[in-house]
């Protein structure tokens, strides 16, 4: 086994975890039964969370294309990475940019097991892999693989995918945001997306209920909570909607906005 710098004690096989639960639910690999058990709860009370999840990972992908085919970004900061899915950002943004860099960060010890995945760049381009938590911004900036990864004089994406509802407003959640931001020239980009009950407040607060039984307390927000993220950042078209609603493509799977639990906007730093 490659040494992690964890001890198995470390990665939890006792408790369910966030990206294990969701590879799950997008039948991944790398899950343990307890994950499995949590995440059949969860499906049990919303069983649109596998459809709601996939609607995640497509709009990222949807992003990451739109990012550096149409905007010409090149350079990408990519908080919350997960368990390496195919296609992974690198691969998405490599596709239409093979010189595209990119830097993955993840605070679980399992993901960073993983992280080798992640790590096959082309070679015009390059890809590393950042262990730490968005809570403290300055692990990520003051990291030699982000400094010798990204260039500050070129724009740079900030990809914040499917955790900021794990990120509580008491741990400043915008200001968290800002500080990643701030470094970042004119003409980088912040895209994320954020966990909402507004559209099946009842099934998704079960399943809010669900990880915080399992230790992970969640935070979901309304639209302008989640809008509030891009403020003072020129929002690009369609603005702050649910995810399956920005910039769908014909391969997109149709779905129903009460099967889908999370806004997804895109902007830019002027
Ligand atoms: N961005 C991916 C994966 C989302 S799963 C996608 O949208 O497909 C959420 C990920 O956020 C998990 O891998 C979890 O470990 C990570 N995460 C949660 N809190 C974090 C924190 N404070 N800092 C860094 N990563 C975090």
């Amino acid at each position: 086994m490659r040494d992690t710098g964890y001890t198995p004690e470390e990665i939890n096989t006792g408790e369910a975890h966030s990206a294990r639960i969701y590879d799950y639910i997008l039948r991944g690999k790398s899950h343990y039964e307890v994950d499995r058990a949590a995440g059949d709860a969860m499906v049990e009370v919303w069983p649109a969370l596998p459809v709601h999840m996939r609607a995640n990972r497509a709009f990222m992908h949807r992003v990451g294309r739109f990012l550096a085919r149409e905007k010409g970004i090149r350079q990408f900061l990519d908080i919350g990475t997960g368990l390496p899915t195919s296609p992974n950002l690198h691969e998405v943004v490599q596709e239409a940019a093979p010189d595209a860099r990119i830097v993955y960060v993840d605070n679980d010890p399992i993901v960073l097991t993983y992280a080798q995945a992640l790590l096959h760049s082309t070679p015009q381009g390059r890809t590393t892999y950042i262990d730490a938590d968005m809570r403290d911004p300055d692990a990520v900036l003051a990291s030699p693989a982000f400094q010798e990864t990204l260039s500050l004089d070129e724009p740079v994406a900030l990809l914040v995918i499917g955790m900021l509802h794990f990120i509580h407003p008491s741990d400043d959640d915008h200001g968290l945001v800002r500080r990643l931001l701030d470094p970042l020239p004119a003409g980088s980009y912040l895209a994320a997306t954020i966990g909402t009950a507004d559209f099946a407040p009842e099934a998704v607060g079960q399943v809010a209920e669900e990880y915080e039984r399992s230790g992970m307390p969640m935070c979901l927000r309304t639209q302008a909570e989640a809008a509030a993220f891009f403020d003072g950042l020129d929002l690009v078209e369609p603005g702050v909607v649910q995810v399956h609603h920005w910039r769908p493509g014909p391969d997109d799977e149709r779905v129903d906005d009460r099967d889908i639990a999370m806004y997804g906007a895109v902007a830019r730093k002027g």
